[in-house]
């Protein structure tokens, strides 16, 4: 950077030619006349324009510096320049004063008697030719040689910065100039409106503070030009005076705020944040004192305050830089841009450089600079955060896919579970189905077991009431007569005691097999106990009933019990009763009646057929 100053000055320094009368320039010349100047410094100001024109040579100082510039003083100071008119014309010049913020400038000689009095603490209609800069025409006769005289006294940096020129030239750089001045603010005012839009869509605070920042620096710029005495405020000279420190203070202030959260100071070391909130409270005491202060002293408090805080900025910047923060590189480039912008404006100033056209713009140049990299800085971050959420959402849709997957293998296994569960179930019912069914089936066998006799596989007692019960109600509900037959082995207790219980129980099965096979299907045949036997015979009258005994009783006699021994003869004596039975006599009382013909039947010498007659019973 002072490599670059000194390159700067090299460039800017004075020129050693030095002649007494300036030679009015042709064309499109542009001259700097401040070599050509002599100075007499006034140090309380007082002097009258008669004691100043009636002072010795002797007491003429040449100017030292190109642009005339004697830094911050309170002297006024007296410039005296000889001219001639080398053309054979009357020519028209202007002497163009390039520092809008003088306070006073007092010209003499510039058209007769009249004096040419401007400078930006006076109002701005006392200017003869209107521009935001002070431009004092001269118009000389062919040779004529012309001495003026010019009275500078300001309250900020006392330079005059002239430049001489035709009034044809004038006008000509006057539109170049506009076009600059013009496209430096529409820059501005673009990349304002680009800013503060952003803030109001993203409600990103940077935004706003960087919006600020821009609208408050084109405000100096507008100040500093000379724009907005011109344009805004031409007869606040008050006003105006303290506008410069304070839009100064505030663009600081905007700065320092946007710089804060563009590098995300929150989140770093304690003493950033100190040193940013010390600078804040600077620059609210830099306004302070514009407002209410002296000019001088918060002119100077402001550009104090903006070099530290431009140095400040850079380098916390590089220190953030240097902690891995990627948006602080750009930052860095753009407060590297404006801290030269800004030292050489300052210094230009002061009058340690000379005033010219670079340094005048340097500050426009640099800041238009540090904005646009500013501006790729916040565009930056924006990306960075845009990846930083494009990270995340990935993040969060490759954590959902887990969880969905996570959640399906679970489901699944669920399903594995409930599936096999059902089998299970499904399993154990059939099984369960299949015992209740061969428990039943078991229980039905039961039942017929518990229904038969287990000795002559016909019913036994128990399920011969049933049947009985079950025949007489059909009998009477249908009104067809029911028989039944009771029958007696005859003295089958010599048969056991003659072939023992073994060959007696063969024979009874003997016997029983012989009565049922002589039967219908539908007849019910039961043993009654010992040697006894019951038929039942549906729909069967006495007669029926009396033949079939018959046929019983002779099929017996005729079929003996097989032996070895030779077969052994069996005798059946049988009691028979019928009819149509009526409630509630059937049941026990019928078999009480066959049972009392069967006794008569064995009274009446056995092997024969016997029935009862019962007076209830219909149809016997
Ligand atoms: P009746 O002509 O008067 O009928 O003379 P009976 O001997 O047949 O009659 P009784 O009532 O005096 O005797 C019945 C006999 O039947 C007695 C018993 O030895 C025999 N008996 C009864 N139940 C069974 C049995 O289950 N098996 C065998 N082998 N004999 C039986
Ligand atoms: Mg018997
Ligand atoms: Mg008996």
């Amino acid at each position: 950077m002072i490599a670059l100053l000194r390159l700067l000055l090299i460039l800017l320094l004075p020129l050693p030619v030095w002649s007494e009368v300036l030679q009015l320039p042709a064309g499109q010349d542009r001259i700097l006349p401040a070599p050509f100047m002599k100075y007499w410094e006034d140090p309380d100001g007082q002097a009258e324009f008669s004691t100043v024109q009636a002072l010795p040579d002797s007491a003429w100082h040449t100017v030292e510096r190109r642009d005339a510039s004697f830094g911050y003083s309170s002297s006024a100071y007296w410039l005296r320049l000889d001219l001639h008119n080398p053309y054979a014309k009357t020519q028209d010049w202007i002497l163009l004063i390039g520092n809008p913020l003088l306070d006073h400038l007092d010209a003499y000689g510039l058209d007769g008697e009249r004096v040419y009095r401007s400078g930006d603490q006076r109002p701005f209609d006392w200017r003869w030719i209107e521009h935001r800069q002070l431009a004092l025409p001269l118009q000389l006769q062919p040779g004529e040689m012309r001495r003026i005289w010019l009275r500078m006294q300001t309250e900020g940096s006392a330079n005059l910065s002239a430049s001489l020129m035709s009034d044809k030239t004038f006008v000509h750089q006057e539109q170049r100039n506009l076009l600059f001045q013009g496209l430096f603010f529409g820059a501005l005012l673009a990349m304002l409106v680009y800013n503060a839009s952003i803030y109001v869509i993203t409600r990103d605070r940077n935004y706003l503070w960087y919006s600020l920042f821009i609208a408050s620096f084109s405000f100096y710029e507008f100040i500093q030009l000379g724009f907005a005495l011109q344009w805004i405020w031409p007869k606040a000279q008050a006003w105006h005076q303290l506008s410069f420190p304070l839009s100064s203070a505030l663009a600081t202030f905007f700065s320092i705020r946007f710089t804060y959260g563009m590098l995300e100071l929150d989140q770093a070391p304690k003493s950033y944040r100190l040193t940013a909130n010390i600078l804040s409270g600077c620059a609210w005491l830099v306004m302070l004192l514009a407002l209410m202060g002296p000019y001088r002293v918060a002119l100077l408090a402001s550009f104090v305050l903006v070099v530290a805080c431009i140095l400040a900025a850079f380098v916390i910047t590089l220190l953030r830089w240097r902690a891995r923060y990627t948006a602080a590189r750009l930052f860095a480039t753009g407060w590297f841009v404006l801290i030269v912008a800004s030292l050489a404006s300052i210094l230009t100033g002061t009058g340690l450089l000379p005033y010219s056209l670079l340094t005048l713009h340097a500050q426009q140049i640099g800041g238009l600079i540090e904005m646009t990299v500013f501006s790729i800085a916040l565009a930056a971050r924006i990306r960075q955060m845009q990846k930083a959420k494009q990270q995340a959402q990935l993040q969060l849709i490759a954590r959902e896919r887990q969880l969905r997957s996570e959640q399906s293998r679970r489901l699944e296994l669920q399903q594995q579970i409930s599936d096999e569960l059902e089998q299970r179930v499904k399993e154990r019912t059939a099984t369960l189905e299949n015992t209740l069914q061969q428990l039943s089936e078991a229980n039905r066998q039961l039942a017929e077991l518990n229904r038969q006799d287990s000795l002559t596989e016909l019913y036994n007692r128990q399920a011969l009431s049933e049947e009985l019960a079950a025949a007489c109600a059909r009998a009477e509900r249908s009104r067809q007569p029911l028989a039944i037959l009771m029958l007696d082995l005859d003295h089958f207790k010599q048969v056991n005691d003659h072939y023992g219980h073994l060959v007696g129980d063969a024979c009874l099965r003997h016997a029983a097999q012989r009565i049922r096979q002589r039967l219908r299907s539908s007849d019910i045949l039961a043993r009654f106990g010992g040697e006894e036997f019951v038929a039942l015979l549906h729909d069967t009258g006495l007669a029926g009933a009396l033949e079939l005994a018959e046929q019983l009783r002779d099929d017996l006699a005729r079929h003996p019990c097989p032996h070895p021994q030779g077969p052994i003869a069996l005798t059946l004596s049988v009691g028979v009763h019928a009819g149509i039975p009526q409630s509630p006599y059937c049941g026990e009382q019928w078999l009480d009646m066959a049972d009392r013909a069967l006794y008569r039947a064995k009274a009446a010498g056995r092997n024969r057929v016997e029935y009862y007659e019962d007076s209830n019973a219909i149809g016997a």
